[in-house]
């Protein structure tokens, strides 16, 4: 027991990203910890969540390699692809990290409390029949996939079964045009399924760069995805072959899995909230302040379960921010200008800063640079996707607003430009930058003209 006379000084409850990260380096800077979590030790990211997906799309992108290969000269056999091998290989995958999170937690020296734990009081947290006091107290419990209310939508699945199907499904139809949304899509379309992605308005991935939607959708659509807009399934019935989906403007369709990748909520239920009084904003997102502080005295929240970006890093940010400023002594202030993303498209997504819509609509007077390529990679294949390399420049400062990239690698050439849009940087620094040759990143460096003023 501590001198506050409680059983730890942190408790948290949920041990994903930002749960595990905050707990770490609370206890890094001596606080005693403590963390429960009700699930798997690993949270969305790691268990059902960006590592799984990856993983699979590395899978589906060998289709496309097998493709291309010939036109580099080789002759492939017949190759075969096996859903319940990749699937049995992915979960050995999660397991080892599961075992590493683990051992990061004992290797802290944080208590871990294996159950659903539920606040008692703005100091108490029950697991499981017992009680535990802590002085500050994180929520770190994320989110859960949201399906609309359709009559037979528990015919549908959502990410989280999509990662333990028993048989690849050879039909799919994806609800949404977000990020989920057109992962899956590349996903199973790589593997060999027939992909129908049904979104509700008219350009898939809405809030990124309307030449990124663009880019994107064409290249779904040239690796055989059938995109339809304007449409919703407004009922899924089990029928002999499948299951029958009837749209809302009359059309059915039957396919095998219907996946719902409508957006997630926060999770934020039997959590003993309103006992304690927590505040929550829209869409039921604890509302929380630039330093993770809830309405409530002591009680904390990070990750997907606040009302700020749902991302990974993020929520890393955040918990670390946390355990800093309580325990550290430190004032850390959580900051999320510029913070840049990836969608693992197929093509992939890379992004950091505003898009041209949003800039204009700040009053920028932007100037946009633009190149539409053939990747190298993609020449001898007979490939004719083209990559988008894309600048939004201020024009009164030079500054460059942001920057986006469409096609092979764009995640991992984003992070070096997000470090120098996050400082700042300007077109004329660009271009004082020497490219690497012959490379698709050099683009960003050797655009001379705008294309749109
Ligand atoms: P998103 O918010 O990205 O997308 C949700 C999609 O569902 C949108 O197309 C939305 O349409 C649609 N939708 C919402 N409500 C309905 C409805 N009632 N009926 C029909 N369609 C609906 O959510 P995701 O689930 O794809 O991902 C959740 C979050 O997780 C992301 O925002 C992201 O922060 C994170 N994530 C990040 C990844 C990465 O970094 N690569 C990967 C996966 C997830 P509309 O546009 O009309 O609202």
């Amino acid at each position: 027991m501590n001198e506050g006379g409680y059983d730890y000084d942190l408790f948290v409850i949920g041990a994903g990203s930002g749960g595990v990260r905050a707990s770490r380096i609370a206890a890094g800077h001596g606080a005693r910890v403590a963390i429960c979590e009700e699930s798997r030790v690993g949270g969305t990211c790691v268990i059902r969540g960006c590592v799984p997906k990856k993983l699979l799309v590395f899978a589906s992108q060998f289709a496309e390699f097998f493709d291309d290969s010939a036109g580099y000269g080789w002759q492939l056999g017949g190759a075969e692809f096996s859903w319940p091998a990749l699937i049995a290989a992915k979960d050995r995958e999660i397991d080892r990290l599961n075992q590493v999170y683990l051992r990061l937690l004992e290797a802290a020296g944080v208590d871990l409390h294996m159950g659903r734990g539920r606040l008692l009081d703005a100091h108490t947290v029950e697991v499981n029949g017992q009680r535990y006091t802590a002085e500050h107290i994180l929520i770190a419990v994320g989110g859960r996939p949201w399906m609309p209310d359709i009559p037979g939508r528990e015919l549908g699945i959502t990410s989280d079964e999509a990662f333990h199907l028993a048989e690849q499904p050879q039909r799919v139809l994806i609800v949404g045009a977000g990020y989920i949304a057109v992962e899956f899509a590349g996903i199973f379309a790589g593997l060999g399924s027939e992909v129908t992605l049904a979104y509700r308005r008219d350009l898939i991935l809405r809030g990124f760069d309307d030449d990124v939607r663009h880019a994107v959708a064409d290249g779904l659509r040239g690796r055989g995805i059938d995109i339809r807009y304007q449409v919703e399934p407004a009922r899924l019935e089990r029928v002999e072959d499948g299951i029958r989906v009837s749209y809302s403007d009359g059309s059915r369709q039957t396919v095998d899995a219907v996946m719902f990748a409508t957006g997630r909520e926060p999770y934020t239920w039997d959590l003993g909230l309103d006992r304690v009084g927590v505040r929550l904003g829209p869409g039921n997102r604890i509302e929380v302040d630039e330093y993770s502080r809830t309405n409530i005295d002591q009680v904390y929240a990070v990750g997907d379960v606040t009302d700020r970006i749902a991302l990974t890093p993020i929520a890393l940010m955040e918990g670390h921010a946390f355990a800093d400023s309580v325990f550290g002594g430190m004032d850390r202030p959580v900051d999320h200008a510029n913070t840049p993303a990836a969608v693992f498209s197929q093509p992939p997504v890379g992004t950091v800063g505003m898009s041209e819509g949003e800039a204009r609509d700040q009053g920028f007077n932007v100037r946009i640079f633009r190149s539409r390529f053939t990747p190298m990679r993609y020449t001898l294949a007979g490939r004719s996707e083209k990559a988008l390399m894309k600048l939004v420049v201020d024009a009164d400062s030079d500054r460059v607003l942001g920057c986006h990239v469409v096609g092979p690698d764009a995640p991992e050439m984003l992070q070096g430009f997000a470090v120098a849009v996050r400082a700042g940087l300007s077109k004329a620094d660009f271009d004082r930058t020497i490219g690497i040759h012959p490379t698709s990143a050099e683009e960003l460096v050797t655009l001379r003209q705008p294309v749109a003023e």
